[in-house]
């Protein structure tokens, strides 16, 4: 950071992840189906139930996009609980608040623009923080999971949903090829932009695996951190509490 170095790949990295997802915004919900075999939907399912989410809870959904889980976690709190769909990017965030007012999520939902790195709220404000398939486009991870326990109550948890690696090695080889010659193509026959989807595959590789974010976590504090796999490790959730 001192001498410049750092903060010029910070820039290029944010200014990169802030046009990808200004770019897929409005195709968002439909190629995250298409190219998941909808199977994202199934990862989602099982994060919101292994969350133990209660009515009255106020639960903060971090990167949280078109607010697939923020819905769900809406109508498991109830109108007595509060959800907080927080993302940087406001072509994401208009998606979403959109798509939940049309399904008449309001009472409940506040929507803020923010970045992962500096969440702009209270020390000890949430039961439960979800981020799902954001933590790899955040630059300073470290820096993300601190502040997240910051604003987490004692005794609440952090979930996060995120691209792994696979223990298979005929997966690991299909996943390889599908992420790096069909994934961009799909990008470009479906939503004309096969840059973005290249990035989100080189994005996937680059992301620490298992044993490597559980100790990011341990290290920015949470404590009885755990992770379960999906799909053969394609996708691994963490979890951790603050105590
Ligand atoms: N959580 C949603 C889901 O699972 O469908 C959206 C995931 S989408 C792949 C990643 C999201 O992370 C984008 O909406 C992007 O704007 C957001 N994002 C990227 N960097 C971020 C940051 N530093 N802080 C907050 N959100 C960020």
């Amino acid at each position: 950071t001192h001498f410049g170095f750092k903060s010029v790949d910070v820039e290029e990295k944010q200014g990169k992840v802030a046009e990808v997802f200004h770019s897929v915004a409005a195709k968002y919900d439909i190629m995250n189906d298409v190219m998941s075999f909808g199977v994202h939907r199934l990862w989602k399912r099982f994060t919101i139930e292994l969350s133990g989410v209660r009515p009255g809870q106020t639960v903060l959904d971090i990167a949280g996009g078109t607010g697939d889980l923020a819905y769900q976690f809406s109508k498991k709190v109830g109108p007595t609980g509060k959800v907080v769909l927080a993302d940087i990017n406001d072509s994401m965030l208009k998606v979403g608040r959109d798509k939940l007012t049309d399904r008449g999520v309001i009472n409940n939902m506040e929507f803020v623009q923010a970045n992962a790195q500096y969440l702009p709220f209270e020390d000890n404000t949430f039961d439960l923080i979800t981020i799902a398939f954001g933590l790899r486009n955040v630059t300073d991870k470290d820096m993300a999971l601190e502040s997240m326990l910051r604003v987490l109550k004692p005794g609440g948890r952090l979930l996060v949903l995120e691209f792994s690696k696979t223990n298979n090695p005929v997966l690991s080889k299909i996943y390889d090829t599908y992420s790096f010659s069909i994934l961009p193509k799909m990008g470009k026959l479906i939503a004309n932009d096969s840059e973005s989807y290249q990035y989100l595959a080189e994005s996937i590789r680059m992301h620490p695996d298992q044993e490597t974010l559980k100790a990011m976590m341990q290290n920015a504090g949470f404590e009885r951190c755990t992770y379960h796999n999906m799909t053969s490790g394609i996708v691994a959730l963490h979890k951790g509490y603050k105590c």
